[in-house]
């Protein structure tokens, strides 16, 4: 795990984190700054830092699992997933992370 890495760190209860759900593969938690109602980020425990660095598909396997279950857990039937690479597409946490958003209707195209 890089030193540096919040999300490692949450995953390490070094930092708290508002947990949503957890598998021996997954963490969930609630975003710290909420754009819906239901804003929970869904992170591999197996870092790596986004998308187009993801070697092992697998990976995407567990990730989007873990969206799926944790959406069912939190009782959303319609949401967005959203997964930001690269700064520029608004990716400010370098550990790859799906986010949750529900809870209210969402417009399209995003910002
Ligand atoms: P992104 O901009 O796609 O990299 O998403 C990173 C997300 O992490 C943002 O929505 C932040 O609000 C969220 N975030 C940053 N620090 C924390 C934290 N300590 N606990 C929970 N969420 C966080």
């Amino acid at each position: 795990m890089p030193a540096d890495c919040l999300f490692c760190k949450i995953i390490a209860g070094e930092i708290p984190g508002n947990k949503a759900a957890e598998t021996d593969k997954i963490l969930a938690f609630h975003d710290i700054a909420p754009q819906a109602p239901v804003h929970v980020l869904v992170i591999h425990k197996q870092h790596t830092p986004g998308v187009a660095d993801t070697t092992d598909n697998a990976i995407f396997g567990d990730l989007l699992g873990g969206v799926r279950d944790t959406a069912k857990q939190l009782g959303l039937s319609d949401y967005r997933v959203v997964l930001n690479n690269g700064a520029e597409a608004g990716q400010s946490v370098f550990h790859m992370h799906a986010h949750i958003l529900g809870g209210r209707p969402l417009k399209w195209p995003p910002g």
